[in-house]
């Protein structure tokens, strides 16, 4: 074991082991992270949090409801409506014009949708 890992801030025990990013004492089983790091990479720097109209967080492959008529430019253009259900979406990790969800929407077929207009089902 390196003896660079400091002991238990808890319990002061030398019985440190490292547990990915954390550092963990054996005999307490108090778990931290070595530097302040580990907190950061789960909020800013980490997954950036897509939301819904009220604020749901979204995740890959969820349902969604569409809250807000959307008219679609391309392709045959046309209004999605109010209530539509969307199987399967997939969260976008770079926005396109203000678009961060990938979906297929029935009657559309695939499409950029904006989180701000759906709602999680
Ligand atoms: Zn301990």
């Amino acid at each position: 074991m390196p003896e660079a890992l400091p002991p238990c801030p808890e319990c002061d025990a030398r019985y440190t082991y490292e547990l990915g990013v954390l550092l963990v004492c054996a005999m307490c089983g108090h778990e931290w992270s070595a530097d302040q790091e580990a907190g950061e990479s789960q909020s800013a720097a980490g997954e950036p949090v897509i939301v819904d109209a009220v604020g749901n967080p979204l995740a890959d492959g969820d349902t969604v409801t569409v809250v807000k008529s959307v008219r679609v430019a391309g392709g045959g253009g046309g209004t999605i409506k109010i209530g539509t259900k969307v199987r399967g979406i997939r969260l976008l990790e770079r926005p396109v014009d203000g678009h961060d969800i990938d979906a297929r929407v029935p009657g559309f077929g695939p499409m950029k949708l904006k989180s701000s207009v759906v709602k999680k089902a």
